[in-house]
């Protein structure tokens, strides 16, 4: 009889492939798994009776923004105890690579405050040398990167607004294909954010015929989730069948303000599926997110330095130009700021702002108020007051919206959060960021066990054979024998999030400061035991994973 290093015993098997759970037991053997058997039939030097419980493949988050956080925090602790076993990471046009020396300091912006933080050592130029760096210190979860279209505009030509010269394109062309050739998975792009927000589509078919070559995808957050939504869907469906690459259109839930709801945009994918074109969805579960309030302020603004923006500010003249700006809205802003367009300050709750303490917890709409003022010239008052510090969350999607994308058998579920700790220097302040902690468990939880909107195998899929599937990766995502051993063990019972706040919610938040999720009891990587009973083993074992096709 052979002895495993590690069984799992009589759990209930959920392959990830879409399968209704069976009974068995589940061997590890040198990362990988070894065998999968009737319940009681296998032996391990080493046997977790996890009877009652789910064994599933480890969490693959399609979206996430942790590029810097995971140097900062290699454990990768909000996502590993959620059972995340693998990232990609490069998403909405950002990531830290490739790296130009003369363009350092707008590269730097556009992380914030992290950038300067010890472990972030932009010690890097090629993307390549960027995923050496990702590998040298240890990972507790696997991380596979896109190439961030920003990153390659900002090395060709810094934040400038005006079109892409001939010789920055050919630059721009160079050093993605090197992130290519070094196992990028394709590239990202962010449509309303600067730099992407000045780049014309031919600019981004020309690169993602880069992309084609080396058979990566084009990964976007398109241009406008609001009023403009199906504009900016077909836009992407257009770059994709134009450049011959498949499509990944990035957290696509129609924000406050868009014409129609999610069953629109989901039409003009499932067309162009029809047609022979491979597009896929992903999509986060919150509703809400927490950005600073100078991220409501147009494009070219917003990295001013807080001196500068508070002078406009105070200036009737240009106040007025601004809020002009912002109502019109011409090249499309990122989803928030839909609810100062509509007038939706009820929806937007303070939650930091260092020097306006009194105002911290309530809306927008009760601080115009009790200030007797108009609710726009409360938010730029406070911009005035609080500079960058000033962060808020907005409430700006339908759970309506959520649920019909849920259900469709081509969206995956992601979290567009990023690695985060309660502890150290990505606790300071405590970031609201519920899908950084309780995506994937807050999935589970309240659309498959207390609503069953999915059941619990196609909400598995969603988060593990699906994703694997758009990454090419052909030995993850699923409980197979010779796969690679990324596990989760949890219990559908006592799992809870203990990161989201529904909406309406009241103040103080329930769940915020964010906390790690209950009833995940097991998580592997690679075979390696990171969270065991519950709580991090400060095992790394995570790999860099390449784009090798
Ligand atoms: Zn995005």
């Amino acid at each position: 009889m052979i002895t495993y290093e590690l069984v799992l015993a009589d759990g209930r098997i959920v392959d990830g492939c879409g399968n209704p759970w069976y009974d068995g037991d589940l061997a590890i053997e040198q990362g990988h798994i070894a065998d999968i058997a009737p319940a009681g039939s296998l032996h391990g030097k080493q046997t977790i009776d996890v009877n009652g419980r789910f064994i599933a493949p480890g969490f693959i988050d399609i979206h996430t923004h942790s590029d810097l956080s995971i140097l900062v925090n290699r454990r990768a602790e909000s996502a590993v105890r959620q059972g995340v076993t693998t990232q990609l990471i490069g998403n909405c046009g950002m990531s830290p690579a490739p790296l130009d020396e003369a363009h350092m300091t707008e590269q730097k912006q556009q992380w914030g405050p992290i950038s300067d933080q010890p472990e972030v050592s932009w010690g890097w130029h090629t993307f390549g040398e960027y995923l050496d760096t990702l590998q040298g210190g240890g990972l507790g979860i696997n991380i596979a990167s896109l190439a961030g279209h920003g990153a390659l505009r900002i090395a060709g030509m810094g934040l400038s607004e005006g079109m892409a010269s001939e010789t920055v394109l050919h630059k721009m062309k160079i050093l993605l294909a090197e992130a290519m050739q070094a196992g990028a998975f394709g590239m990202s792009t962010g449509l309303v954010y600067p730099p992407g927000c000045y780049a014309s589509t031919e600019e981004i078919i020309s690169l993602c015929r880069v992309v084609a070559k080396f058979h990566g995808i084009y990964a976007s957050h398109i241009r406008g989730e609001r009023e403009t939504i199906l504009d900016a869907v077909a836009e992407a469906i257009h770059i994709g069948r134009d450049a011959g690459v498949p499509v990944q259109i990035s957290h696509n839930a129609p924000k406050f303000g868009a014409p129609c709801d999610a069953s629109a945009n989901l039409g003009l994918v499932e067309k162009a599926r029809a047609n022979g074109q491979d597009v896929t969805v992903d999509n986060d579960l919150h509703t809400d997110l927490a950005p600073a309030l100078t991220g409501g302020l147009p494009q070219e603004l917003q990295d001013l330095p807080a001196e500068e923006i508070a002078a406009l500010l105070r200036n009737t003249e240009r106040r007025a130009e601004i809020r002009a700006e912002i109502i019109a809205d011409r090249k499309p802003a990122f989803g928030p700021v839909g609810l100062l367009k509509h007038a939706q300050w009820q929806r937007i709750t303070l939650l930091h702002a260092p020097h306006s303490p009194e105002a911290v917890g309530k809306t927008i709409q009760t601080i115009a108020s009790e200030r007797g003022c108009e609710p726009f010239e409360a938010y730029f008052d406070l911009i005035v007051e609080n500079g960058h510090a000033a962060e808020a969350i907005f409430d700006y999607i339908d759970e309506a919206n959520i649920r019909i994308l849920l259900k469709h058998p081509a969206v995956m579920i992601c979290s567009d959060g990023q690695v985060l700790a309660p502890y150290g220097f990505l606790n300071e302040p405590p970031p609201y960021s519920p899908c950084s902690y309780g995506e994937f468990p807050g999935a589970l939880e309240r659309y498959v066990r207390d609503e069953p909107v999915l059941s619990l195998q196609e909400a598995i899929r969603k988060m593990t054979s699906f994703p694997a599937q758009r990454l090419g990766f052909r030995d993850r995502g699923v409980l197979r024998e010779g796969a690679w051993a990324d596990i989760v063990v949890f219990d559908l019972e006592r799992i809870h999030d203990r990161a989201t706040n529904l909406y309406p919610h009241p103040y103080p938040f329930e769940n915020y400061p964010h906390q790690y999720p209950n009833g995940i009891d097991y998580v592997f990587v690679n075979g390696s035991m990171v969270v065991g009973e519950g709580e991090h083993t400060g095992a790394l074992p995570g790999k860099v994973l390449k784009n090798s096709h």
